[in-house]
């Protein structure tokens, strides 16, 4: 097998930049039964000395990096093994991503169960970090929906799924990489009539409207997001638009699984002061406003409308080569009170850019023992790298979070340390019994050890 150096693996923030040594994993080759071809080329002495999966690199911060070690890149191990369409049960090796999926099952009248806002992520991503997606208060996470997956690790290889091996199924779930290489997984998908969404978009006023609005109409419609203003203040503090969206009950149009394609891509670095705060108002104010009736009704595309950054490939690079940040938290239904004082914050930090989308999750949990989303308010917002101010940013909402009980999504994260993550997850301990000794990442190597 060929092991190259390369510089060339990212994160989606663009914050770190490491090198790895680089195996490409191949479709046509068991490594069920041989694993040597993998875990052969790591020594205790010298490196790499540990390895890790990358999906498609669509994590923000380092969980899919490993400083100086074994990238295993996942992107051509990507065949559908099987599947039942009476069930809608898919197996497909792990590098797939979610867009091959979406072509190979939306013409047959199925659809993902539970998708992030790119579907430019693989199988094997999706489950290491639990994804969730705008329809978290009906369906959960993305792990409510694997019904088993084949993990090899150092000492073997093991089916699991809640009947089998659980204790390793639960870790994988959500197990950020660590726990093996996810060699192939069985996803059981959702039907629909249409790949259409008939979708309302509500302006709504403040965050009191926001969580009205998810009250009354989380019950109602199977996905329901609000992208937030992050710069408006005083009594406008949460302004922004409530999305609703529910598939359409009937096809009145062919899919096309070409048309959600990128139509443009961002092809070098923009300068890094092309996102200031001034821009950054300017768009906020434009997205705002560009919406005139407060209630707006349109049938769509299910690309338009979970996959609305998806028409820009590497939109992460006009942050500029410094790169950015997300931050996203989750705090408890009763905590609205701390949802208000860190956007106060965000929004006289002036630092927060247009991406800020507020969900409400909901009730239904995960096998995974990491997994991110409990029952709350979850907010997400990307940030331009602003150095110390930004970490001093981060601090002050860690505190808040921390507080009130809640915690910080894994896959976004580039700055908890490891006091921090382990208040914030006491469930690592029971988590760390599952970790291949031969696999790490930098998130690990920052917040576990
Ligand atoms: C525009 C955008 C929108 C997003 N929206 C959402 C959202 O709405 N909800 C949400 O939850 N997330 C969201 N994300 C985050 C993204 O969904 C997750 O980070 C996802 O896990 C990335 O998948 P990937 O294939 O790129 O994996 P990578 O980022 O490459 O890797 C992620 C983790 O998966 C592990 N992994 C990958 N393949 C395997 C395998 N075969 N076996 C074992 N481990 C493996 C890696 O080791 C790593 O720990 C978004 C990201 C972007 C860029």
């Amino acid at each position: 097998m060929d092991i190259k150096k390369s510089s060339n693996y990212d994160s989606w923030g663009r914050v770190f930049h490491y090198d790895h040594y680089v195996m490409r994993m191949d479709s046509s080759v068991d490594y069920e039964s041989n694993p040597d071809l993998i875990f052969s080329n790591l020594s205790s002495t010298k490196d790499p000395k540990k390895c890790l999966v990358y999906g498609q690199g669509r994590s923000y911060g380092d969980s899919c990096l490993l400083k100086d070690g074994l990238l295993l890149d996942s992107s051509s191990y990507s065949k559908i093994l099987s599947f039942d369409d009476k069930r809608g049960v898919l197996r497909a090796q792990a590098g797939i991503t979610l867009d091959e999926i979406l072509r190979f099952v939306v013409p047959k009248g199925w659809f993902l169960p539970v998708t992030p806002g790119t579907k430019y992520v693989s199988l094997g991503g999706a489950i290491a970090n639990d994804v969730h997606g705008k329809n978290h208060h009906k369906q959960g996470t993305f792990g409510n929906h694997i019904e088993k997956l084949l993990l090899l690790r150092s000492n073997g290889v093991f089916e699991c799924s809640l009947t089998q091996n659980e204790d390793l199924f639960r870790a994988t779930i959500s197990g950020l990489g660590l726990t093996g290489i996810i060699l192939w997984a069985d996803l059981k998908l959702t039907p629909i009539k249409s790949h259409l969404i008939d979708t309302v978009n509500i302006k709504i006023k403040n965050l009191d409207e926001f969580f009205d609005m998810s009250n009354k109409y989380d019950s109602d419609y199977e996905s329901t997001v609000a992208w937030i203003d992050c710069i408006a203040k005083g009594k406008d503090l949460g302004r922004g638009i409530f999305m609703l969206g529910n598939h359409a009950e009937s096809y009145t149009k062919p899919y096309n699984p070409n048309s959600g394609r990128p139509i443009l891509s961002v092809p070098f670095d923009f300068p890094n002061f092309t996102l200031n705060s001034f821009t950054i108002k300017l768009f906020n104010l434009a997205y705002y406003y560009k919406q005139i009736p407060r209630v707006q009704k349109k049938r769509v595309h299910f690309d338009g409308f979970y996959y609305p950054l998806d028409i820009i490939s590497k939109w992460n690079r006009i942050y500029g080569s410094r790169g950015f940040y997300q931050y996203q938290f989750v705090v408890g239904v009763d905590k609205k009170d701390v949802v208000t004082k860190c956007l106060e914050k965000i929004a006289s930090s002036n630092m927060a850019s247009f991406l800020a989308v507020l969900k409400k999750f909901g009730d239904v949990s995960s096998p995974g023992m990491l997994s991110f989303p409990k029952p709350g308010y979850t907010l997400a917002l990307d940030f331009p790298n602003y150095h110390e101010k930004l970490s001093k940013l981060f601090s002050d909402l860690d505190e808040l979070v921390l507080e009130a009980g809640g915690r910080l999504y894994p896959a976004k994260d580039a700055m908890m340390d490891r006091n921090l993550f382990c208040s914030m997850y006491p469930e690592y301990k029971e988590f760390k019994k599952y970790v291949d000794p031969l696999m790490a990442s930098s998130f690990y190597q920052r917040v576990f050890e």
